[in-house]
């Protein structure tokens, strides 16, 4: 099925003023079930994409915020000012990896996690899917 997708692949966030494109397919797409997803994603878990900072073009004024994550590297965000829609994470000491939200992409078969970080802090509902790597922590 994600064999299928075609690059590259706009994105926008909800109001449009940050629009993307995505070059290529991502090395990974990864639920992450920690506290802080869920309240970012306000859900459950949150779905990103790993992808190389040269892969994705962006257009449009981004704000910025970060946090200290548990591993004690810096987990900086970019997001639209206006709608307020997450467009990416990234490390600062590895600026050349984002950590793209999909769920902003025009093609949504991209939002199907390979893997699943943090199964610790799910929720008792979410029922793992079959044949998906499956984190306790952070891997
Ligand atoms: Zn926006
Ligand atoms: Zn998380």
């Amino acid at each position: 099925m994600m064999d299928d997708i075609t690059y590259p692949i706009s994105g926008a966030c909800q109001c449009g003023g940050v629009t993307y494109e995505l070059l290529g397919p991502p090395s990974m797409v990864v639920a992450c079930h920690c506290r802080e997803c869920q309240k970012l994603s306000t859900s459950a878990f949150s779905i990103t994409a790993m992808v190389s900072a040269e892969s994705v073009r962006f257009r449009g004024l981004m704000k910025d915020w970060s946090r200290v994550a548990d591993s004690g590297n810096v987990s900086a965000a970019k997001f639209c000012p206006t709608c307020g829609n997450r467009i990416y994470h990234y490390d600062p000491n590895e600026p050349d990896k984002l950590k793209l939200k999909p769920s902003n992409l025009s093609d949504t078969r991209l939002i199907q996690p390979t893997a699943h970080v943090w199964v610790s802090e799910k929720q008792d509902w979410f029922q793992l899917p079959a044949g998906v790597k499956t984190f306790e922590r952070q891997p």
